[in-house]
């Protein structure tokens, strides 16, 4: 797929030909892939704003290109560039950047007035976003009149008024308190995984990324780093070769060792995540990488050794990595321990019976889970319901998201129940995710044949 952003070869200047010129990008290379959630990360002055500010066109580079949905935006006139500004991308700014002036509600109204779009369709629109942001109460407030996360909530209602793929937001969360600043994470997190639209954000702050898929680490107008953390992607891999690995095993072995089964599921998921982890990294690194992944797996080493080993220079035997890379590879390592046990759990579940895909399974729970439903459902919240159990299934989301999406509407891509409706469901759906639990532990210890465990599963559903 075409990246929606690509840089090729970017340089910007300030004051180019003064004394007091800076050179504020340095010759970048990237790609952004739709549907991406990125962030430009860096100390203050190393050329995050710049880089948004090239990208959306209201600074203009000097040197190579820059490519929106295989658009040149640096053959476009300025007018041009403002149109594509208005419909293609939202931005957020950290100065939150309102009309004071104008109500909570014209200000997001107003970029849907520069594009023709009539004044009464447009408030129309904004009202939605509003309710969409949960500030349709504050519509007719002035901005001064509202807190600063509620302004910053109004902000990206704005940035969404024209429904443009692309979210800009600049330091978002800079001017909050840390229950507004979370708030406006959840959201930004909804905006890239509920509507699919592609989100760039700037920070400074570590904890600001922990939704992030991309990180660009930046340093003096470059960049130092790619970061890659696409955790579902890690998972959806990690639960495919398991599955795989599962298979071949119960093919050339009766299940007697279960310490030589996790072993063996641990070098498949090492080599994956070193790849993952270490990618930009030579073969050596990963290597060595993989081969501590290992030890982790097994319980050779523990946390703290493992740290200590990757963050450890390669000519003294370790890895190399940075501190702060250290600490973030060696946090995702432990949540991946922790997910691969129950992945490897979904795993035998699908395995339980080679005709009944885990299509056929979702129903079949679902029909159960809504026996004695009063309500009736639509056919996009019985999709959606779906959704939700087969994510929860493959432990995507946790406990506490499944009620949260069961309870959310319909039109903001939850199913719609009350919220005691999604009660029952959830507790319901734990009880069997339970059983097959301790279903697999008894397998274990007793040696029983996994298959008549597993069909004796699907009955009671
Ligand atoms: P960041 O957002 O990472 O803090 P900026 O992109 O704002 O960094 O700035 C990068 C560099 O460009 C800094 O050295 C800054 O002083 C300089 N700079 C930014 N904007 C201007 C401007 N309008 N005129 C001159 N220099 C600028
Ligand atoms: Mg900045």
């Amino acid at each position: 797929m075409e990246p929606i952003i690509k840089l090729e070869n970017v340089s910007l200047w300030y004051e180019k030909g003064k004394p007091i010129e800076v050179q504020a990008l340095k010759n970048i290379t990237i790609d952004i892939t739709r549907g991406d959630y990125v962030a430009f990360f860096g100390p203050s002055g190393c050329g995050k704003t710049t880089m948004l500010y090239a990208i959306s066109g209201i600074d203009r580079f000097q040197e190579g290109k820059i490519f929106i949905n295989e658009r040149d935006i640096s053959i476009l006139s300025n007018q041009e560039l403002a149109i594509f500004r208005q419909t293609g991308i939202g931005i957020v700014f950290q100065q939150f950047n309102l009309v004071p002036s104008l109500t909570v509600l014209k200000n997001v109204a107003l970029p849907m007035l520069f594009v023709g779009i009539s004044s009464e369709k447009a408030d129309i629109e904004a009202r939605k976003l509003l309710a969409r942001l949960d500030l349709t109460e504050y519509a007719d407030r002035y901005p001064f009149e509202l807190s600063g996360g509620q302004q910053q909530r109004v902000g990206i209602a704005r940035a969404l008024a024209n429904d443009p793929p692309i979210i800009i937001a600049d330091e978002p969360l800079g001017n909050l308190d840390s229950v507004n600043a979370k708030k406006v994470l959840e959201f930004l997190k909804e905006l890239n995984e509920k509507d699919g639209r592609t989100i760039i954000m700037v920070t400074h702050e570590a904890w600001s990324l922990r939704d992030v898929k991309t990180i660009y680490h930046m340093k003096d107008g470059t960049i130092t780093e790619v970061e890659k953390v696409t955790s579902q992607i890690l998972a959806e891999s990690i639960y495919g070769h398991l599955s795989k690995q599962i298979s071949s095993l119960k093919e050339e072995q009766p299940k007697e060792d279960a310490n030589k089964d996790t072993s063996s599921g641990g070098e498949i998921s090492a080599h994956l995540l070193a790849n993952f982890l270490l990618r930009g990294y030579s073969q050596d690194e990963i290597s060595r990488f993989e081969s501590f992944v290992n030890q982790r797996f097994s319980d050779k080493i523990d946390k703290k050794e493992f740290s200590k080993l990757v963050n450890k220079p390669f000519k003294d035997g370790g890895v190399g990595l940075w501190k702060k890379k250290t600490t973030r590879v060696t946090d995702y390592l432990e949540e991946v321990i922790n997910k691969r046990h129950n992945v490897s759990k979904i795993c035998d579940l699908i395995e339980k019976s080679s005709e009944v895909s885990i299509f056929d399974e979702i129903h079949d729970i679902r029909k159960w889970l809504i026996e004695g439903y009063t309500g009736e459902l639509s056919s996009a919240q019985i999709t959606a319901l779906d959704q939700v159990i087969s994510d929860r299934i493959r432990n995507y989301i946790s406990r506490e998201k499944f009620v949260e999406l069961l309870d959310l509407s319909n039109n903001k891509f939850g199913v719609g129940l009350s919220f005691r409706a999604a009660q029952t469901l959830s507790e319901k759906l734990e009880l069997i995710l339970e059983g097959i639990l301790v279903d697999k532990n008894d397998t274990d210890k007793d040696n029983v044949n996994k298959n008549d465990i597993n069909e004796s599963n699907l009955k009671r559903l």
